[in-house]
């Protein structure tokens, strides 16, 4: 698994909150996907407009416990380990999420590792929709 650990601090831990699990809308790359299926789980992302994102159920994260912890904390998808730090992709800018009411808390230590995820989030997603336009069927007649 990749370093990922992008943040210094564990503020969600000492405030025990767990809002950025609550309606996520989670990136994730092939291989979050993969790492989790390895771990037996099944039908827990779905794509939209090329993009890989992981599901919700009743409002919450389908990874989010009833103790506000995540059950696949240590393979968690790499987005969740940079939060609150996030790819806005309508504004194509990496910000600080300002649903996070700690967010003043953490610090990016490695900014460059944040870059290469989104640089490879856009990639993927980029290859699925070739993929997909390489399967359009035309029927005009
Ligand atoms: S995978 Fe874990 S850390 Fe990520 S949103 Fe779901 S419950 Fe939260």
């Amino acid at each position: 698994m990749k370093d990922y650990k992008g943040i210094s601090g564990a503020p969600c831990l000492t405030h025990g909150c767990s809002r950025c699990c609550h309606n996520t809308e989670m990136m994730l790359t092939r291989e979050d996907v993969e790492r989790i299926e390895s771990l037996g789980y099944r039908d827990f992302y779905y794509e939209s407009d090329g993009f890989l994102y992981l599901k919700n159920k009743n409002g919450k994260c389908v990874f989010l416990g009833e103790d506000g912890k995540c059950k696949i904390y240590e393979a968690r998808p790499y987005g969740c380990r940079f939060y609150p730090y996030i790819y806005d992709y309508k504004r194509d800018q990496i910000l600080l999420d300002d649903d996070c009411p700690y967010a003043n808390e953490f610090s990016l230590q490695k900014p460059q590792a944040l870059k290469n995820l989104v640089f490879m989030i856009l990639k993927e997603r980029e290859e699925r929709i070739k993929r997909r336009m390489k399967n359009i069927k035309i029927e005009l007649s």
